[in-house]
């Protein structure tokens, strides 16, 4: 029996796993290998203010900045990756800029950028490396003390829902909001740069350009989104035009309700991190740590 049972394995699932298995519980990680995960795809940008964010959500992100130097050294030294995080500001223009160095010019916002792969890389790894377990299963079904795939029902003291757009099945108000981005082929600003209704940010040495918006399960990059990416470069980013495109992304991001905390009895959720779950991740997995252990004290 496991004592916690976290179902999706993106970042929101895999840190929550990591921080519940480095408090020392036994537990297990489920994932379904789902084409379109939100966390492969994301542009991995820290930025609470161009993003607009207001209230709790807001206080979260601040908080999510904050630990995100010692997370990444942390999990560095428990996983042995190393996860690209500078955070040398956003830049918020009102512009097109006709080249990365008129930056010069503006103050940036504060915030900057990870690799959510790497990130996501080690997370994993240091999870595994405390004892955790990952079962590359799909969750089909829930209930009290138990978890059902395909083929067993496996009994879970407490179950963690952390599978990103795919949390409607488990009854919550969740949907895709999808997402294409490119990598091109071309030297990156020094940090994400927002114009109209997308940015730019370095990734890999060369620029990551995003993203597209759309309510739909379509997979893959469509004409229609790479049509609105291709404008969008022409008319929002000049250094960036005819740059070939290197490689392409695509994921659902998780929106709706965003609910973090208990939905039935043995049952929490962490789900609805829309635009912002890399940025949010860090104050979530502590969240939902915290009240797992609390649980944790009240006999069952
Ligand atoms: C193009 C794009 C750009 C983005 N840019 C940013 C950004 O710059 N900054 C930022 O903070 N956020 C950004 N986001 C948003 C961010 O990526 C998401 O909010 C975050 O990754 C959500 O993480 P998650 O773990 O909830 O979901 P996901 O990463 O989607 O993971 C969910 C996982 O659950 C698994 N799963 C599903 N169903 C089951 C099941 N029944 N059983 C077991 N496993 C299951 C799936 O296989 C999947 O791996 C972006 C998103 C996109 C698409």
């Amino acid at each position: 029996m496991s004592e916690v049972a976290v179902v999706g394995g993106g970042i929101i699932g895999s840190l929550i796993a990591y921080r519940l298995v480095r408090a020392g519980l036994e537990v297990t990680l489920f994932e379904a290998g789902k084409e379109g995960q939100a966390t492969r795809a994301s542009a991995g940008m820290l930025a609470p203010d161009a993003e607009g964010l207001s209230g709790e959500v807001r206080a979260w992100a601040e908080e999510g900045l904050a630990e995100y130097p010692s997370l990444v050294a942390e999990l560095r030294e428990k996983s042995g990756v190393e996860v690209p995080l500078i955070l040398g500001g956003v830049w918020p223009l009102e512009h097109p800029p006709a080249g990365w160095e008129a930056l010069a010019h503006h103050r940036p916002q504060p915030g900057g950028y990870t690799d959510p792969v790497r990130l996501l890389e080690a997370a994993q790894k240091a999870f595994l490396r405390l004892g955790g377990r990952i079962e590359r299963k799909e969750v089909t079904g829930l209930s009290e003390g138990w978890v059902e795939t395909a083929s067993r029902r496996l009994p879970a003291r407490w179950v963690v829902i952390a599978c990103g757009a795919w949390a409607g099945r488990f009854g919550l108000e969740i949907h895709p909001l999808k997402g294409e981005a490119l990598r091109l082929a071309a030297p990156p600003p020094p940090g994400p740069v927002f114009v109209g209704e997308g940015y730019a940010l370095p990734r890999n040495g060369q620029t990551y350009l995003g993203a597209t918006q759309r309510e739909t399960w379509r997979p893959g990059v469509e004409p229609e989104g790479l049509a609105w990416l291709e404008r969008y470069r022409a008319e929002a980013f000049p250094p960036l035009r005819g740059a070939p495109i290197l490689e392409s992304y695509w994921g659902y991001r998780p929106a709706g309700r965003l609910t973090v905390g208990p939905v039935a009895p043995g049952v929490l959720a962490a789900v609805g991190h829309r635009r912002n779950g890399i940025l949010l991740a860090p104050a979530t997995a502590r969240r939902v740590a915290e009240m797992v252990l609390d649980l944790w004290k009240t006999p069952r």
